[in-house]
C-alpha cells in the first residue's frame, strides 16, 4: 500500500483564506485582529519562527506587531510589556517566543499573558481548559493535527491512538484532544520499554519526539495513520521528521510529509486562534 499525503500547505491555504474572509467581516465592524508577536534574544530558529508568523498574519489581513528585545532584557521589563500588551485593545493574541534566554522564567511570563489573549494555549488557564473540556485557546501544532484528521474525514470513536511525546506543548496536548474525540490514548515517551509494541496496536500514531526515525515501518500496523510532528535535520542538513517517511508510507494508509504538513498547519491555527480571540473581543 502507498500512503495518501495530508497536505498541510494545502489545508492551510483553505483554513487560511478561511481566517481571511472572517477578519475582513471583523474589519466591516471596525475591528481588525491583531497579534503580538514577542522575541527576546537573537536564536537563528525563533528568527525565522517569528518571522512566518508575522508575515503569514499580513497575508491573511491581520494586524502584527513584532517586538524585537535584546538577549539581555530583564524578566521585569519582559513582564510588564506582557501586561501593557493585555491592556491594548488592538492586540487580540500575544505570542512570546519560546526558549526564552535562561535568566527568564518562561512559565512566569506565559503565566503573565492574559488567557483572553493566550493564542498559542501554553497559559495554565487555557491547559486547564482543555483537561477539562472547556472552551479555550488550544495548542497550535496539536491543535493542527487534529484539523489534519477531520480534513480526510477521520472519526476517532473507537480507534486506538499512540502518541510518542509527552511535551506540554505537543504531546500531552495532543493526547487530550485525541481523547476528547473519544479515541483510546496511549501516551509513551523516553522511559516507554517496548516502543514498537505500542506503535503496533495504533490507528493512529503521533510523533512528536525530536529524533529522526523513532518510527519505521515494521512499527507501524498496515493502514494507519502516521502524523509526523517532529522537526530534524538529515545527513544532508534537510529538514525531517520523526519519521521514516520513505518506509512508513508503504505501510500507512494516510502520512504527513516533513516539510509541508503539520509545519505550516501550526501557524495556521495560531492565525485561527488569534481570529477567534478577536471575534471573542467584539462580543
Ligand atoms: P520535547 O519537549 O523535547 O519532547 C520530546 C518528547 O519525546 C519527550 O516527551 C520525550 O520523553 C520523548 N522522547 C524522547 N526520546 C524518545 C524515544 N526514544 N522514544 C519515545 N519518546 C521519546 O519536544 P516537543 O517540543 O514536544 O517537540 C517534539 C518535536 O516536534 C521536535 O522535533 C520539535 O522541533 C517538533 N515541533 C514541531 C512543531 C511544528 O510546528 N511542526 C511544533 C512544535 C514542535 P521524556 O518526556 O521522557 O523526556
Amino acid at each position: 500500500m502507498t500512503a495518501q499525503l495530508i497536505d498541510g500547505n494545502a489545508l492551510s491555504k483553505q483554513l487560511r483564506s478561511q481566517v481571511a474572509a472572517r477578519a475582513q467581516a471583523l474589519k466591516a465592524k471596525g475591528i481588525t485582529p491583531g497579534l503580538a508577536v514577542v522575541l527576546v534574544g537573537d536564536n537563528p530558529a525563533s528568527q525565522v519562527y517569528v518571522r512566518n508568523k508575522v508575515k503569514a498574519c499580513e497575508d491573511a489581513g491581520l494586524h502584527s506587531v513584532l517586538e524585537k528585545y535584546d538577549a539581555h532584557l530583564r524578566e521585569s521589563d519582559l513582564l510588564a510589556r506582557v501586561e501593557a500588551l493585555n491592556q491594548d485593545a488592538s492586540i487580540h493574541g500575544i505570542l512570546v517566543q519560546l526558549p526564552l534566554p535562561a535568566h527568564i522564567d518562561a512559565q512566569k511570563v506565559i503565566e503573565a499573558i492574559s488567557p483572553a489573549k493566550d493564542v498559542d494555549g501554553f497559559h495554565i488557564a487555557s491547559a486547564g481548559a482543555l483537561m477539562t473540556g472547556m472552551k479555550g485557546f488550544w495548542p497550535c501544532t496539536p491543535y493542527g493535527c487534529m484539523k489534519m484528521l477531520e480534513s480526510i474525514g477521520y472519526k476517532l470513536k473507537g480507534k486506538h491512538a499512540v502518541v510518542i511525546g509527552r511535551s506540554n506543548i505537543v504531546g500531552k496536548p495532543m493526547a487530550l484532544m485525541l481523547l476528547q474525540q473519544n479515541a483510546t490514548v496511549t501516551i509513551c515517551h523516553s522511559a516507554t520499554p517496548d516502543l514498537k509494541a505500542m506503535t503496533l496496536q495504533a490507528d493512529v500514531i503521533v510523533a512528536a519526539v525530536g529524533k529522526r526515525n523513532v518510527l519505521t515501518a515494521d512499527m507501524v500496523k498496515p493502514g494507519a495513520v502516521v502524523l509526523d510532528v517532529g522537526m530534524n535535520r538529515n545527513d544532508e542538513g534537510k529538514l525531517c521528521g520523526d519519521v521514516d517517511f520513505d518506509g512508513v508510507k508503504e505501510v500507512a494508509s494516510y502520512i504527513t510529509p516533513v516539510p509541508g504538513g503539520v509545519g505550516p498547519m501550526t501557524i495556521t491555527m495560531l492565525l485561527v486562534n488569534t481570529l477567534e480571540a478577536a471575534e471573542s473581543a467584539a462580543h
